[in-house]
């Protein structure tokens, strides 16, 4: 037992579930964590990353003090943060001088906090006048939003864990909690304990170990997850288990998807996906006669060239079926990041505006420039990720400044994205770590506060927002990162001729926030009601929570009143595509990417932990044996894998988990490969036309023997 003279409460730092901790420290030191028993994500409950926190820090690998580098083939010194900043200040300004505000861009993460996304947003669309400001929540969650966008109105999960408790059909989609949402999983266990009779469908081409638990486990073929949905909807029709009544009074778009399905049937579905077609009726019959049913799905659907329809798809078998509203009955997408749903409040990405407006509303952009008090919000849309990093390599962005988050690792098709950082004019990178993939390549390296040293909101995959206090004073010369970014916009406004003091003029986080939320206000995830006082006193709330209520809101559109103009909720034809990349004679197994239990992103922090290496304890491409066999390799071997954009070395594992034809390769593995890259040397950067969220999920790979060429 951890001996501490303190407990402060936090969230765990990982995963988008938002687990709530009590961190137990001393003045200097986090010595332990455990579970909040009051926090309603968890009740108590922390999976093997969230209860290992406090041995994840280290702080050799600590950026501690700002460092500046004068050439690129200099290293960086250490530098005072008022030699920092004058200098990120002068050269943003000669840069937006120059070649105007679009030649700057920001890529911030899902990892800061709701406060510092606000500010981030605000200098960039408010201050420097330029929708450059994206996240790596695109490569995460973005389908999810313009799925939710195009069929119930707004970005808006319905859905609650406690829905959970309440469902009788579960359909898990391109998701495996069991590791990937770890305590969303004990639940949903729990729930299936109490209730025995409850379905649970998996659709994942891999046999996870949620599939493994599953009712019905459908295996289906990458990238063929519209099929599957069109095909169930044709069931749901044929078999009299749509609910007409719903549909003509709470959706308009129907006939036309109707049309669509019509000859989607489940044997022509079965070929196209890989599947049985009597388990596509079985699992149209489930989820079409239970009296509440579920889904929930992950980066399976959203990292996909098609990521929005998948969906759409998927949410329109709620829509057929009426089975949304109503306790344990909606579409719910899990979160991948402890806060990209916050990212999301505070409109901090390239497509969007704050507080769930649009950046393509006219109107919209007016009443964010008034409430900045700023002239006006650019018209043109800012880069999004994959575009953002595509402009800084052919120059047209030519300073790009990277906050908590490491492209260099986790954006695809790697090389370019090295290129890029190779071009830039200058890259700053504003990180707690100084051995990230991309603080190589900064030029300025700010060091920023991380968890358990942190003051500010995030808001979890249920909407549910916590206020998470600092158990620790910031280390060295790190500092909160709203409060880099306030400064660094007091020293550029007048620079560019404009007032940055009034429109920064926060002395705290629980200003910044109350600032946000004002910006709420009548607007469907109203949270004018909100403070970080009143968190403080009542605890973790979910959105909306307006101005007077005493709760926040469990559960969306229980008046089946949708957030579109007209209320009514929107059927969607979807695209018919597959996979952006084909596998062919030359690039023959399905590569698909995902999550191992106990790690974490790039493993900047699980990484340092040794007893997470005890699950899986070094890269490895997971193969069927019989796909080894074929190639004359033997589990344990070492192989090269290839796709048209790179290779990586790793050893074979063989495992029955993997349907014969494809291969897995974890997405956390970076420089500790014996390649020295991760999965992401091998994906292609094609994205999905409405979301502009990566394929990140699938690419067509060779594997042979390491030692061939
Ligand atoms: Fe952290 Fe997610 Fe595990 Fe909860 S489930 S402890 S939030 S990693």
């Amino acid at each position: 037992m951890s001996m501490h003279t303190h407990e402060t409460r936090s969230t765990c730092c990982y995963c988008g579930v938002g687990c709530g901790v009590i961190i137990e420290h001393d003045r200097d030191r986090i010595t332990g964590v455990r579970g909040d028993p009051e926090h309603p994500a968890n009740f108590g409950r922390l999976c093997t990353k969230g209860s290992t926190l406090h041995l994840s820090a280290r702080q050799e690998t600590r950026a501690l003090h700002p460092e500046l580098r004068a050439t690129r083939e200099l290293p960086r010194t250490r530098v005072s943060w008022d030699t920092a900043l004058e200098h990120a200040a002068d050269r943003f300004a000669a840069i937006i001088r120059e070649h105007g505000p679009d030649a700057v861009a920001f890529y911030i993460s899902g990892q800061l906090l709701t406060e510092d996304y606000y500010v981030f947003n605000k200098l960039a669309k408010g201050l420097i006048g330029t929708n450059n400001v994206d996240t790596n929540s695109r490569l995460c969650m973005s389908s999810a939003v313009t799925a939710y966008k195009q069929t119930l109105g707004a970005d808006a999960p319905p859905c609650s864990y406690e829905d959970i408790d309440h469902t009788d059909c579960l359909l898990i989609a391109g998701g495996n909690p069991a590791y990937a949402h770890p305590i969303v999983y004990r639940r949903i266990e729990d729930a299936r304990k109490a209730n025995p009779a409850m379905k649970m469908i998996v659709v994942d081409p891999r046999r996870t170990d949620t599939a493994a638990d599953a009712d019905l486990h459908l295996p289906l073929l990458p990238g063929t997850d519209i099929w599957l949905y069109s095909a169930m909807l044709h069931v749901l029709l044929w078999e009299g288990l749509a609910d007409e009544r719903f549909i003509s009074a709470h959706t308009e778009g129907f006939p036309e998807l109707r049309r669509h399905v019509r000859d989607i049937t489940p044997a022509i579905a079965s070929e196209i996906c890989g599947l049985r077609s009597e388990d596509i009726v079985t699992a149209a019959r489930w989820f079409g006669e239970s009296k509440a049913a579920m889904s929930m799905w992950c980066q399976g659907l959203n990292q996909s060239h098609h990521g929005t329809h998948n969906g759409t798809a998927l949410i329109a078998l709620h829509l057929a079926t009426g089975q949304i509203g109503r306790p344990g009955a909606g579409p719910f997408s899990l979160t991948g990041q402890p806060n990209a749903m916050g990212g999301r409040e505070v409109g901090g990405m390239a497509t969007l505006l704050s507080a769930h407006r649009d950046l393509a509303s006219p109107a919209d952009r007016d009443e964010v420039a008034r409430f900045w008090g700023v002239p006006d919000v650019p018209a043109k849309p800012g880069l999004t990720a994959v575009e953002l990093f595509d402009a800084v390599r052919d120059g047209r962005v030519k300073a790009v400044w990277i906050a908590c988050t490491n492209p260099a690792h986790s954006m695809p098709d790697q090389a370019r994205i090295v290129e890029a950082l190779q071009a830039a004019e200058f890259v700053v990178v504003q990180d707690a770590s100084r051995s990230t993939e991309s603080a190589a390549f900064a030029d300025l390296l700010l060091p920023a506060t991380t968890w358990g040293e942190k003051d500010g909101t995030v808001t979890n995959s249920e909407r549910r927002i916590t206020h998470v206090q600092p158990a620790l004073p910031a280390p060295g010369e790190a500092r909160a990162d709203w409060l880099i970014v306030r400064d660094f916009a007091h020293l550029l406004g007048p620079r560019l001729g404009k007032d940055s003091a009034t429109l920064f003029p926060y002395a705290s986080a629980a200003e910044v926030f109350a600032e946000h939320a004002e910006s709420t206000r009548g607007r469907d995830l109203d949270i004018s009601g909100l403070s970080h006082a009143l968190l403080d006193r009542i605890g973790p709330q979910q959105w909306p929570f307006p101005d007077g209520a005493r709760s926040g809101t469990p559960r969306l559109y229980t008046e089946r009143h949708f957030a579109t103009p007209n209320g009514r909720a929107r059927f969607v034809v979807p695209t018919t595509a597959t996979t952006a990349e084909k596998i062919d004679a030359r690039y023959p197994l399905h590569l698909n990417t995902g999550r191992l239990r106990d790690h974490w992103h790039c493993m900047s922090r699980t990484g340092q932990v040794a007893r997470l290496y005890s699950h899986v304890d070094e890269a490895r491409v997971e193969l069927h044996a019989d796909d080894l066999a074929r190639r004359g390799l033997a589990d344990g071997d070492l192989v090269r894998v290839k796709s048209r954009r790179g290779q990586i070395v790793l050893r074979a594992h063989a495992s029955e988990a993997q349907r014969p034809g494809s291969a897995f390769v974890a997405m956390h593995w970076g420089r500790n490969m014996l390649s020295s890259s991760g999965a992401n040397a091998l994906t292609a950067g094609r994205v999905d036309p409405h979301s502009k969220q990566p394929e990140l999920k699938h690419a067509a790979i060779q594997v042979s023997r390491a030692d061939l060429p």
